[in-house]
């Protein structure tokens, strides 16, 4: 990498966490769902329903398609290590709160962290190129900087490559379609590996409520028809 481009981070790791969800989660929506039939309070429910009945419960919620009641278990998620390209899709999900980091009140003036894709990155004449490009965007930020342009106005020449950051509240009703949608192969490969994270540390919180989420091809045929990758879950590797 040359001298120019020595406050260039280039940064491929993602980083995401549950910053705070509900507390029993799968017996919070158990007893939201069980409520509808029964002639006590949710609050007795809460209390006395067996694990079995919990998990009996929510399998017949989901296949029922009673989903209002998944809705009660929320969660706020940090995530790190993403590009800008990628959190533009991920807003587009609207049943959800959302804090980006600001390119208008953050000011860039040391280093540049951005996002590499796999393909490029694999290319070593290409990832050259690229990096350098980067780098070029970099300096003609921190020139408009230093010449008194506002970072909002600055910030244009950015590349969607981008690292950001931002915190994320969904529940999970929300999720299960998030991961129907993001999870699945035709998804964009760095939200669908933000997908596939956001999975895995949720279904360690509710293994009932995720253990059918994923594409549509774990419930169903595949429903991207002629677009399939004729691959279905679940696979070993995700
Ligand atoms: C593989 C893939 C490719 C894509 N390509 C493009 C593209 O080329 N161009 C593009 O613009 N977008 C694209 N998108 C984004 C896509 O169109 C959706 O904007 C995004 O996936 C959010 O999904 P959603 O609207 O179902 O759900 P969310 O916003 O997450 O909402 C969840 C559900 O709530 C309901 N809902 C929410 N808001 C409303 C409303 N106002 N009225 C009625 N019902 C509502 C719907 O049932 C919706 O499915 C792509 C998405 C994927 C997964």
């Amino acid at each position: 990498m040359s001298q120019r481009n020595k406050n260039l981070k280039r940064r491929t790791r993602l980083k995401v966490k549950i910053l705070n969800s509900t507390p029993d989660p799968e017996r919070t929506i158990a007893a939201a769902g069980r409520l509808c039939y029964a002639p006590v309070g949710a609050d007795e429910l809460f209390e006395e329903m067996s694990d079995e009945d919990v998990s009996k419960l929510l399998r017949f919620l989901i296949k029922a398609g009673h989903h209002s009641a998944i809705e009660h278990a929320v969660y706020t998620f940090a995530i790190e290590g993403v590009s800008r390209a990628c959190t533009h899709q991920l807003v587009r999900h609207r049943l959800a709160s959302y804090n980006q980091q600001s390119q208008r009140y953050v000011r860039f003036l040391d280093d540049f962290e951005y996002i590499t894709p796999p393909a490029i990155r694999d290319d070593e004449a290409m990832n050259e190129t690229f990096n350098e490009y980067v780098g070029k965007a970099f300096e003609l930020y921190k020139k408009m900087l230093a010449s008194g342009i506002e970072a909002e106005d600055a910030r244009y020449i950015l590349p969607q490559a981008g690292e950001t950051k931002i915190v994320v509240t969904m529940n999970a009703r929300e999720l299960l379609h998030f991961f129907s949608l993001r999870c699945c192969d035709r998804a964009q490969w760095e939200i669908r590996e933000l997908a596939i994270a956001m999975l895995g540390l949720v279904k360690e919180t509710a293994p009932v409520i995720f253990e059918k989420a994923g594409p549509g091809c774990m419930r169903s045929p595949c429903p991207e028809g002629k677009m399939t990758c004729g691959d279905p879950w679940p696979r070993d590797k995700e």
